[in-house]
Parts: C-alpha cells; structure tokens; sequence
C-alpha cells in the first residue's frame, strides 16, 4: 500500500493526544482527547467529583493539521502517511 505523502515543514500540525479512562463508579473505559476532561461518565452518566483513572496515552496514532490555503483541518491516521523529508542544504559558512 502506497503511503500518501505530507510536508510537515508547510502544514501546520499538532499531536491529536487521546487519553484512555477507567470510570471510578461503573469500571467503564472510555476515550477523551487529553486536557479537554469529560465531567460526566459517557457510559454511566455520573458526574465525576474524583478524576477517572487514566489507562492509556496515545499521541502517535493521529494528527491534527490545518491546510494553509483554506484554513480547514483535518484529522490524519500517521500510518497513512510518508513525511517528506526537508531538503538540506550543504552547509556553506560564509
Ligand atoms: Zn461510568
């Protein structure tokens, strides 16, 4: 399978982080994107007076990106992506 290409040195993009949680109350897991809390149980509808444990961290799996020309963003699998490499200069010092 062919992996599509991007330039991250021309697409702006930041790590999409999503936190796996255990709920206290109904031992329910359950995904959230990291610093952007539910206050209530997705599953059971409690709201949360103690922070749900976190089970898992994964900020490898997805991107967030924004086209520059239309200031629409996206969200991208990484896996389905090859980044292109920043041509590098020969280093000249003047
Ligand atoms: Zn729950």
């Amino acid at each position: 399978m062919n992996k599509k290409s991007i330039n991250f040195w021309i697409t702006s993009n930041a790590a999409v982080e999503v936190v796996v949680r255990c709920c206290p109350y109904c031992d329910g897991e359950f995904y959230e994107l990291d610093d952007h809390e539910l206050e209530e149980c997705p599953l059971c509808n409690v709201e949360f007076d103690k922070e749900p444990m976190k089970q898992s961290y994964d900020s490898s799996t997805y991107s967030l990106i924004v086209d520059h020309k239309t200031g629409i963003p996206s969200v991208i699998k990484m896996s389905e992506y090859e980044p292109v490499e920043r041509d590098i200069d020969p280093v000249t010092t003047e």
